[in-house]
């Protein structure tokens, strides 16, 4: 599908946000207000919010967590009866779709009643066999024509850390260290991400790779920059994915925008402050060298911040998902849309926030018209089970004091008087 924007005169490929693009609809004045828990909750009934309250309630236990967590895995890998269904019944309900593509409808059509589009995630993680690999590579076009087939799924997300082992990964971040059989094999990957893309590209389905540990992202990426010049010509299918909590990836932006339009064509950008913070330090310390992770917390939102009216002021050349929870930059991207006068729900301009997670941002970014989408994680148990315990230990209070999910849930619960 091939749109005409407005404002740039150009045509605007692309699904994310297209079927919805409401050309009546005038830059208004911004009515955000990401603390209305009546619209962030309206999804949930009285009961469904008063378990939902009781599971952040246990996340909130920093010892709870981790003894649940070690507890679970242990559980799952010595088959002790009842952990799956206990996991299934609590943290697993919360944080993911289903356990198969199938399972997933219930959410994305659940999700659509607001407005609010789906990115399917298979959640695989660390696997080392060449016919795993070659499984997930199926798992992730089975992904893509289940998404060409639903109005709201425009968008499926892919870990390369499915289709290559890490060590080949991170071997690979100097071409010239890989033997033979290594350069074969990495070859193969790129095989197996090139179906992914082209795919895509056949189905209009777009394409988010995710990003990773440093030591393997340099791989990654080169990976990817070979997808986007071949795919992201006449619409944008591939997404890489900038951790802005990296010193460098500000500037890596820039560097693969100006790439990009050097060699004709679109950059698909999906913005994250980055996930693996504390691995980076650690290994950084361990290995004697200098970590490539902001000093602070303030330098990496002020990077984000940067890149997000980067985007959003070149959107006619770059489209971008602004991946966060924070809702400072959320509301700096809406801000930033209403001053350039750009139409909210422009295709190039998106908002993503993980399934089970800061509905306060999704259900108010939707109601106000702007195009939002939750990541709705899918796989068996044991696939999702480090997924599961990020989520948990992200919601886990160190100072006691309530996690940013269960004040909102708090607020709402005595808003409806439970
Ligand atoms: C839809 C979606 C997709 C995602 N995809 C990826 C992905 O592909 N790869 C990936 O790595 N992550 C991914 N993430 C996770 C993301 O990187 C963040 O870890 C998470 O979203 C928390 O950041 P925030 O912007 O939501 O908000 P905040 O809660 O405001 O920020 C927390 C983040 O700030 C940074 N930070 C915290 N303390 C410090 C400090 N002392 N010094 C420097 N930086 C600090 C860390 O990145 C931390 O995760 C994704 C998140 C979402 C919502």
């Amino acid at each position: 599908m091939v749109t005409k924007c407005l404002y740039c005169k150009r045509s605007v490929p692309g699904r994310f946000g297209t079927k919805n693009y409401n050309k009546a609809m005038s830059e208004s004045s911004l009515k955000l207000d990401f603390s209305n828990t009546e619209i962030a909750f309206s999804n949930k009934s009285d009961q469904e919010l008063k378990q939902t309250f009781w599971l952040f309630k246990m996340m909130n236990n920093q010892q709870l967590v981790n003894m649940g967590s070690s507890l679970g895995m242990l559980g799952l890998k010595l088959h002790v009866p009842f952990t799956k269904y206990f996991i299934k019944k609590t943290i697993f309900k919360q944080f993911c779709g289903g356990e198969t593509l199938r399972d997933t409808q219930k959410t994305v059509d659940q999700l659509h009643k607001y407005k609010i589009l789906t990115i399917l995630d298979y959640g695989v993680e660390g696997i080392s066999e060449e016919h795993e690999m070659d499984e997930t590579r199926d798992q992730f076009l089975a992904a893509i024509k289940f998404a060409a087939s639903n109005a709201s799924v425009p968008v499926v997300s892919i870990k390369v850390t499915g289709l290559a082992s890490n060590d080949l990964l991170e071997k690979a971040q100097e071409e010239s260290k890989l033997s033979r059989s290594d350069y074969e094999a990495f070859e193969r990957v790129v095989n197996r991400v090139n179906d992914i893309c082209r795919y895509g590209h056949e189905l209009d389905v777009k394409v988010f790779i995710d990003a990773e540990q440093s030591w393997m992202q340099d791989s990654i990426d080169r990976i990817v920059n070979s997808m986007m010049e071949k795919y992201n010509r006449e619409k944008v299918i591939v997404y890489n994915t900038f951790q802005l909590y990296r010193t460098d990836k500000l500037e890596y932006l820039y560097a693969s925008h100006q790439k990009a339009q050097a060699d004709g064509y679109m950059l698909g950008a999906k913005l994250v402050r980055g996930a693996y913070m504390n691995r980076e330090r650690q290994r950084a310390e361990e290995m004697e060298y200098p970590c490539l992770i902001h000093k602070d917390k303030e330098a990496t939102d002020k990077d984000y911040n940067q890149a997000v009216e980067y985007v959003v002021k070149n959107y006619e050349t770059i489209a971008s998902c602004n991946a966060s929870h924070n809702a400072y930059s959320n509301q700096l991207q809406a801000e930033l849309i209403a001053q350039m006068g750009i139409h909210r729900n422009h295709p190039h301009l998106n908002f993503c926030q993980l399934i089970g997670m800061s509905d306060n941002i999704s259900y108010n970014l939707s109601s106000e018209g702007y195009n939002v989408a939750k990541y709705v994680v899918y796989g068996s148990v044991k696939q999702v089970i480090h997924y599961l315990v990020r989520r948990a230990q992200e919601n886990t209070s160190i100072t006691g004091d309530l996690s940013r999910e269960l004040k909102l849930l708090q607020t709402e619960l005595d808003r409806r008087g439970l």
